[in-house]
């Protein structure tokens, strides 16, 4: 245990090999030295730090779990400690990693075809090419699986697709997205690969976001936009295919959470122990210390659920609703911590220089992706009760 971070208070890490354990020390370094002196900056200005992505391209993340072509094929749980490293220091890089390793990686190694996969990811593994992922539109989040409108249609060798798309991460400066639309003829889902560039696809970035400022999402309007065939994703047949890429990706938002109240819970502890109010160290309160050991608490209690689903998922077990129970409670759990972190710095909580305030922030936001609370609570509750209260 004295080889683990403090804040790594049950030494889950030393679960890792060696090789993978070095990884998330390279990964901390990377994140403390370049990241974290900078990203307020960003933070402030909603701007994305380009120049940090050959440095990240050489920690060689990008689709850590996936055995694909020029993939790393590290296995879930480094791959879920790793966006937990991320998140510690900046939620927002965390994200941004999370949407193209995770969620657009993911739609090409899940349901591509062995060709599909050779063409696309090992760029996206050497983040040459960068990915997003368009699923939720204006009208349509949590309902998407039945509401989702975005149409394609066949025509020869092409498909033509036509809607609209919101909230799309990376979406303003990606090379590729993946756009999930409903096939107008047999009204399944389908998903395609759509280049930069290619006519009928525009972009309005998201304005005005209070939380994850760093990531750069867009609305995208799809405007008689061909596609060819080669870029439907071969092996998505239905919404259960989107559904197969978000229980894997709903992880790595688990563990995102849990890196987020990690971080806020390690700022908030060397805070308290530097400032002084009536003569001593705020550290040494009561009522300072039982915030701090709750901090820690939820902290280690997340990520020893996603440890071990991240372990299932290894073993080729994870569910639908593992993965829906790890992401409802760590985000429960972080938006707490954060909180308190935030409490226990006073006003100096909510300025950007001490760092708690954008984890406070950027909470919000990993709270609703991927599934909210609510929704990732009933389809735990569809599990252990055989009834669907939302379909
Ligand atoms: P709504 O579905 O309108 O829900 C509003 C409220 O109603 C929520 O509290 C919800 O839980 C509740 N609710 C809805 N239905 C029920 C029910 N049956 N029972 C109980 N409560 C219910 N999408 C992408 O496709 N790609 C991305 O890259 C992406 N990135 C994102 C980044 C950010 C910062 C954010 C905020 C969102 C992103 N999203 C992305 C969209 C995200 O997945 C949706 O915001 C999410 O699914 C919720 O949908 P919604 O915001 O439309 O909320």
């Amino acid at each position: 245990l004295e080889d683990s971070p403090f804040s790594d208070f049950l030494g889950f890490e030393l679960l890792l090999q060696d090789e993978d354990r070095e990884l998330l020390t390279r990964v901390h370094a990377f994140m403390t030295r370049e990241v974290e002196p900078v990203i307020n900056d960003y933070w402030t200005r909603a701007a994305f730090p380009h120049d940090l992505l050959p440095g990240i391209a050489k920690l060689g993340i990008a689709g850590l779990a996936y055995d694909g072509p020029g993939c790393p094929n590290r296995g879930a749980l480094v791959d879920g400690m790793v966006a937990m490293e991320l998140a510690r220091v900046d939620p927002s890089m965390s994200t941004f990693m999370g949407v193209h390793g995770g969620l657009a990686m993911g739609s090409i190694q899940l349901c591509g075809s062995p060709e599909q996969r050779e063409r696309w990811l090992p760029a996206m593994a050497r983040l040459e090419l960068i990915g997003a992922f368009g699923l939720t539109e204006p009208d349509v989040g949590s309902a998407i699986s039945a509401g989702l409108a975005t149409s394609a249609r066949r025509d020869g060798d092409e498909w033509i697709l036509n809607g609209e798309k919101k909230w799309i991460g990376n979406a303003a400066f990606a090379d590729l997205v993946i756009i999930w639309a409903r096939d107008e003829e047999d009204e399944q889902v389908k998903g395609f690969v759509v280049e930069k560039d290619t006519p009928g696809m525009t972009f309005d970035k998201q304005e005005d976001k209070i939380a994850l400022r760093v990531v750069q999402n867009a609305q995208i309007h799809l405007h008689d936009v061909r596609v060819p065939e080669s870029n439907r994703l071969q092996n998505a047949t239905s919404f259960r295919s989107t559904a197969d890429v978000l229980r894997v990706t709903r992880m790595g938002v688990a563990w995102q959470a849990a890196g987020c109240a990690r971080g806020a819970f390690e700022h908030a502890l060397r805070y308290t122990t530097g400032r002084e109010q009536f003569g001593r160290p705020i550290s040494s309160f009561q009522m300072v210390q039982d915030l701090l050991v709750k901090m820690l608490a939820n902290v280690t209690a997340s990520t020893a659920m996603n440890v071990r689903a991240s372990q299932l998922q290894d073993q080729g077990l994870l569910k639908d609703e593992h993965a829906s129970l790890c992401k409802a409670h760590s985000t429960v759990r972080m938006r707490e911590a954060v909180g308190w972190a935030r409490e226990v710095l006073g006003g100096n909580g909510i300025l950007l220089e001490h760092h708690v305030g954008r984890f406070v922030a950027d909470a919000e936001a990993i709270y609703s992706y991927e599934g909210t609370r609510e929704i990732n609570t009933l389809i735990v509750g569809r599990a252990i009760t055989g009834e669907s209260a939302f379909v």
